[in-house]
C-alpha cells in the first residue's frame, strides 16, 4: 500500500488564482474603510479549498477567520492561529466547549444555553452573535441582559445582515437594531456586514468586517463589479472525439439529437465535480478562441460539447469552463454561492 505511486496527472483541474485573491481581500478591506476586513473560510473556502486559498488571505492581512463547523478546524489550523478561528454555529454539546478549550479556538455563542455551556466548561473569551432579523442563529436583543451574557468576556459582537445583496428597508431596520444593543454588552469589537454589507458603506463597517463571497470572486451587490476579480478557473481535457449521423442522441436521456452530421467531443467534467445539470443545456465552453456548445445532459463525470465549428480541437485538448459568477448564476439560475461551495472535491484534486 505504501508503495503506491502518485496518480497521473487529472483530465480536470481548478486553479486558484491567488492574486487575484489577495487582490479581493485588500479590495475589501479598503472598501471596509477604517473597519479590517476577516474572512469567512467556511466550506472549505465556499468550494475553493483550505490549503489553496487561507494562506492567500493570512499573507494578504486577513487576521480573523470564519468556519461554520467544529469539524472545519484543524484544517483551518494548519495556517493560522486558534484566536484568530471562529466557529460560528458555537459550542452545542459539552465535546464542543472542550475541544475549543483544548484548541484554543473561539467560538460564537448564539443563545443562552450556549452561553451557559461555554461559562460552565470553562469559558474564557468568545463571540457572540445578536440575531437583528436573520431569524437564525443569535440571542435575541431582549436576552441580553440576561446574567449568563453577563458572564461573557465577548472579543467581536456580531449580528448578520438577511438581505445585504437587495436595497431593503431591512437593512436599516438591522443597522438600528445592532447599533441599540452595542451599549448592552461590554465588548472589544463590533462585527456586522458579510461582503454585501461592505458594499452598503461605512455606516455597516463598525470594527470588523466578514466577506465570504466577494473574496472568491462572487459580486453581491452590481456596484461592486468592478472591484472583485475572478478567482476559480476551471479546465478539463476532451478525452475522445466521434462523429453524428442526423438522429443520433447525446447523453441520458438522449436530450439532444443531431439534425445534420456533426464532430463532438467528451469532456472530462461532470456534476460530481460541481458541475452541476443547470449549467448544461445553452451553456458554452471555451477552447482557446472557439466556442463550443454544450449537448445534452451533463453526467456525474461528463459532459459533451459540439466540435462541428472547431475543427483544429480534439481528444486532449483542453476546454475552459467559463466561471464569472454573476454570469453562470443568471445563465443557470443558481445562486452564485451554490455554484461555488458544490465545486466537487474530485476536481480540487
Ligand atoms: C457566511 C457568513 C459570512 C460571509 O457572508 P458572505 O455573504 O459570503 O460574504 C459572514 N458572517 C456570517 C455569520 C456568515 O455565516
Amino acid at each position: 500500500m505504501s508503495d503506491t505511486p502518485a496518480p497521473p496527472q487529472p483530465s480536470h483541474r481548478l486553479r486558484i488564482d491567488t492574486a487575484a485573491l489577495a487582490a479581493n481581500w485588500r479590495a475589501l478591506d479598503a472598501l471596509s474603510g477604517g473597519a479590517s476586513a476577516g474572512a469567512a473560510i467556511k466550506a472549505e473556502c465556499y468550494g475553493l479549498g483550505i490549503d489553496a486559498c487561507l494562506p492567500a488571505l493570512r499573507d494578504a492581512g486577513a487576521r480573523q477567520f470564519y468556519v461554520a463547523h467544529w469539524s472545519e478546524v484543524a484544517a483551518a489550523l494548519r495556517h493560522v492561529g486558534p484566536d484568530q478561528i471562529a466557529v460560528l454555529h458555537g459550542p452545542m454539546n459539552s465535546a464542543d466547549v472542550d475541544y475549543a478549550c483544548a484548541t484554543g479556538v473561539v467560538p460564537v455563542i448564539n443563545s443562552l444555553d450556549q452561553a451557559r455551556r461555554w461559562s460552565d466548561g470553562g469559558g474564557g473569551v468568545c463571540h457572540l452573535m445578536i440575531d437583528t432579523g436573520i431569524n437564525r442563529l443569535g440571542v435575541a436583543a431582549d436576552q441580553l441582559s440576561n446574567s449568563a451574557i453577563s458572564a461573557l468576556d465577548v472579543n467581536i459582537l456580531m449580528s448578520h445582515l438577511a438581505s445585504a445583496d437587495e436595497d431593503s428597508p431591512m437593512n436599516v431596520r438591522q443597522l438600528t437594531a445592532f447599533r441599540e444593543c452595542l451599549t448592552a454588552v461590554p465588548h472589544r469589537l463590533a462585527s456586522l456586514a458579510n461582503s454585501a454589507g461592505i458594499g452598503l458603506g461605512a455606516d455597516y463597517a463598525f470594527d470588523c468586517t466578514r466577506p465570504g463571497l466577494a473574496l472568491y470572486g462572487g459580486v453581491p451587490r452590481g456596484d461592486m463589479a468592478g472591484t472583485i476579480q475572478q478567482v476559480a478557473h476551471i479546465e478539463a481535457a476532451i478525452i475522445q472525439t466521434r462523429r453524428l449521423n442526423p438522429g443520433d442522441a447525446v447523453g441520458y436521456n438522449g436530450e439532444f439529437t443531431a439534425t445534420k452530421p456533426m464532430r463532438v467531443g467528451t469532456v472530462s467534467l461532470g456534476y460530481a465535480d460541481g458541475f452541476l445539470r443547470a449549467r448544461g443545456p445553452g451553456a458554452l465552453v471555451n477552447c482557446g478562441d472557439h466556442k463550443l456548445p454544450l449537448l445534452g445532459k451533463v453526467s456525474m463525470d461528463m459532459v459533451v460539447a459540439d466540435l462541428s465549428d472547431a475543427p483544429t480541437v480534439g481528444e486532449g485538448n483542453w476546454v475552459q469552463v467559463p466561471f464569472n459568477l454573476p454570469d453562470a448564476a443568471r445563465q443557470s439560475t443558481v445562486s452564485q454561492y451554490e455554484l461555488l461551495t458544490v465545486m466537487g472535491g474530485r476536481l480540487r484534486g
